[in-house]
């Protein structure tokens, strides 16, 4: 039996995973009810893929907005790197999808039985002994089972007990994300965009007939908080020189729709696992939102883990998983971060521009499905 804690992505989608591999397992979530909070994410071929494994795909599509044009251009809306993802929906199925991350998360709260998830129970601390992991909630109440599985995100409680000098890093970077209540123009509905300027950098994409995501990313201190009297003239000032498409998106999206965060990511831990209590997701590897990949490779940990557990289930694989994993998804980890240093170029931006837009459609197309593949 497997103790999941966290009913986030990654969570989610390894009970939902497990559900279809017969694999036992309850699943702990801190918050009292199906968190409606935050804005889009992109869910790439490799994450489409997985879920379409688990069974969920169609309820994911009747929710989200397919994207098949990716374009990477300066502030204006002038392409630096405009890829379709045709190809990609040619050798993998799919192509990607933007979709709001409640929506996500409620596709896959449904294929879960309700009396597998257990809500308003907030980890607390775990004890292993022999061949069974003990968990403790805050509410005082333990639950005993043979692993122990941490997928408690970035601020992970259970990495805190497994690894406790592990350290999230901070990016130099904050980001506002707005989710507004209308649809693209039609010409953009098929396309997820981000516009590179000096030292900022603004992206979208429609996630429904009638929402729109986008994104604001600014080189910043780290933990500074908004006057939201202010906040919508601030970022229509940071982004005075952009497209008038970024004006619209911000000037349309109500101001409690719009969230701050400072970007961050785990420092690269020399292991995942220990005995049998083992993490997976931002827990194990959280990355900068750069590549669009962080959700994804949670989605992915579920799939290899289910795997592996389904084929020795008498046997504790956490560490065939680690191994299986570990260097692809820090591989990962590293692009990201260096994609958001190159991203947010203050000094340089335009030659920075320059290069990329000469820079061979194949060799950028080859990158992106190298990250788009799943290996069995
Ligand atoms: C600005 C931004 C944009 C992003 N865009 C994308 C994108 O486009 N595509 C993509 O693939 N990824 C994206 N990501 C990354 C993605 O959001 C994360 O990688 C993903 O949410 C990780 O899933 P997770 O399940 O590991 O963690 P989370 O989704 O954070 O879930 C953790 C869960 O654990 C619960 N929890 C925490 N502590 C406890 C406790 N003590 N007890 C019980 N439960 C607990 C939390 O309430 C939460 O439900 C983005 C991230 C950011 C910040």
């Amino acid at each position: 039996m497997y103790t999941i804690i966290g009913a986030g992505i990654g969570g989610l989608t390894t009970a939902v995973v497990f559900e279809k591999l017969n694999i036992d397992y309850q699943l702990y979530e801190k918050s009292k009810r199906p968190n409606a909070l935050g804005a889009g994410i992109w869910l790439a071929p490799n994450a489409l893929q997985v879920l379409e494994f688990a069974g969920v795909i169609d309820s994911i599509f009747k929710v989200s907005n397919v994207v098949d044009r990716i374009t990477l251009s300066n502030e204006k809306l002038k392409p630096l790197a405009d890829s379709s993802q045709l190809p990609a929906k040619e050798k993998y199925g799919f192509s990607t999808v933007a979709i709001h991350r409640a929506k996500l998360q409620l596709a896959l709260i449904k294929a879960i039985p309700k009396d597998k998830i257990h809500w308003n129970k907030a980890f607390a601390s775990y004890k292993q002994e022999d061949n069974a992991v003990t968990v403790t909630f805050q509410d005082g109440t333990t639950t005993q089972s043979q692993y122990l599985i941490g997928a408690d995100g970035i601020d992970s409680k259970v990495r805190g007990q497994l690894f406790p000098k592990s350290q999230i890093r901070y990016s130099g970077q904050t980001c506002w994300r707005g989710v507004m209540k209308s649809a693209l123009p039609a010409e953009y509905k098929d396309r997820g965009i981000e516009m590179w300027g000096k030292g900022i950098r603004f992206g979208l994409s429609q996630l429904s007939e009638n929402e729109t995501s986008w994104f604001a990313v600014k080189n910043s201190e780290a933990f500074q908080k908004d006057d939201r009297a202010v906040l919508k003239k601030k970022l229509l000032s940071y982004f005075k020189d952009f497209h008038p498409l970024v004006n619209e998106l911000i000037s349309n999206t109500e101001i409690n729709a719009i969230l701050r965060n400072d970007i961050t990511d785990l420092k690269p831990i020399k292991h995942w696992q220990k005995d049998n209590v083992c993490l997976i997701g931002d827990a194990a590897h959280a990355t900068t939102p750069n590549m669009g990949q962080g959700g994804a490779q949670a989605i992915e940990d579920a799939y290899y883990l289910g795997k592996l557990i389904a084929k020795n289930p008498t046997e504790n694989n956490f560490k065939a998983f680690e191994n299986k994993r570990f260097k692809r998804v820090n591989n990962i980890v590293k692009q990201s971060w260096f994609t958001g240093k190159i991203a947010n170029l203050n000094t340089g931006y335009s030659v920075r521009n320059a290069l990329f837009s000469t820079l061979p459609k194949k060799l950028i197309d080859k990158n992106m499905y190298s990250v788009y593949d799943l290996k069995d």
